[in-house]
């Protein structure tokens, strides 16, 4: 270049292209210098994407050639497989490792690292919560079963207590238990109530004709149809053998005499079925009135029960299959 002034604008142009924060324009004095528009084209381009790189976008394609656009092409690619990587880090992928950025890659691969050591300890500590968890619940699981199996025999046990494994009613003394508390009520309320007692008749002779266990079912059955003809206070019991008891709440002689017929009816009415045969069968009774004001006076129980039992003998001697009735007189209550 022979002419120096030339030769400064050039120099003032590529220097305002290199240190100047906005590009200047390309004069028409310097486009038509040889190479000038190609020079200035570079730079201008190498400005733009690295002035991109400056605000973080790494996208723009480099279109420019030479060892300055090899370098900004090789940091553009670098930038952008660290974003990748980054991403991946995100996305749980913490195998990740940097060896093409210097102290960038160390400080990156040990922050990296240390993810993944701690939640690799997250994991093992959630790992063994969960194992933890899981064994708390077979625990209480087992213990759960354990407890309802415990609750479901002691039931078996107070159900056995209290009641007569043939026919399933109350044994002799979970009946007077449950008729104390409900001659209690009765006295309570002013009711009067009665006590039957019932006997299969020539039961003996039953056994004998069918056999034991024909009176077995027989007793089964008598059992069953007499319970479904009690109202919901009533009681039944078996006293033991062929003898039953009942608790007839809440009504006077006459009405426990009524029902006390009802029940011998439904007996007499309704043979007992074994292996394809029907086989009769009759009880009789005996009933007595508990006045009402009887409970808490003694054992009052006991005493009508006595009576009771001589009502019955009374029904034996006339022919059996019948009911009859006595007269209670309770005893005076004790004054202490
Ligand atoms: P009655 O009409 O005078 O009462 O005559 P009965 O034959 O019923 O009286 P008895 O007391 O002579 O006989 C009672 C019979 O009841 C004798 C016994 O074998 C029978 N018995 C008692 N308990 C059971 C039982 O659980 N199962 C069976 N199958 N029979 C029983
Ligand atoms: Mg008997
Ligand atoms: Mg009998």
């Amino acid at each position: 270049m022979e002419d120096p002034s030339a030769a400064q604008a050039v120099i003032a142009h590529i220097k305002k292209l290199l240190l100047s924060g906005k590009a200047p324009e390309l004069t028409p004095e310097l486009a038509e210098l040889p190479d000038m528009p190609e020079i200035h084209q570079y730079l201008v381009e190498l400005r733009r994407q690295l002035g991109g790189y400056a605000r973080g976008d790494f996208s723009a394609e480099v279109k420019l050639r030479g060892v300055m656009a090899g370098m900004v092409k090789v940091l553009q690619a670098n930038m952008r497989h660290l974003i990748w990587q980054m991403e991946r880090v995100e996305g749980g992928k913490l195998a990740q490792r940097v060896d093409f950025m210097g102290e960038f890659s160390v400080a990156f691969n040990s922050m990296v690292k240390q993810l993944d050591d701690a939640l690799t300890s997250l994991r093992l500590k959630e790992e063994e919560l969960l194992r933890i968890t899981h064994e708390l619940q077979q625990e209480v699981e087992k213990r759960g079963a354990a407890l309802s199996a415990l609750q479901k025999s002691e039931e078996n046990f107070k159900y056995l207590a209290e009641h007569d494994p043939l026919t399933n009613l109350l044994n002799r003394r979970s009946f007077f238990a449950q008729a104390e508390v409900e001659m209690a009520r009765n006295t309570i309320m002013d009711n009067p109530s009665c006590i039957a007692v019932m006997d299969v008749d020539s039961f003996k002779g039953f056994n004998d004709t069918h056999g034991h266990p024909s009176g077995d079912a027989a007793l089964r059955h008598i059992a069953s149809i007499s319970q479904q003809q009690l109202r919901s206070n009533d009681i039944m019991g078996r006293l033991g053998g062929e003898e039953f008891i009942f608790f007839f709440s809440n009504v006077d002689l006459e009405q426990g005499r009524l029902a006390a017929e009802r029940i011998r009816a439904v007996i007499a009415t309704n043979p007992v079925k074994v292996d394809g045969r029907r086989l009769p069968v009759t009880a009789s009774f005996g009933v007595v009135e508990v006045p009402p004001g009887c409970a808490g006076t003694g054992n009052i129980m006991d005493a009508a029960m006595r009576i009771a039992d001589e009502a019955l003998y009374e029904a034996k001697a006339a022919g059996r299959n019948r009911v009859m009735v006595a007269t209670f007189t309770p005893p005076e209550p004790t004054i202490l």
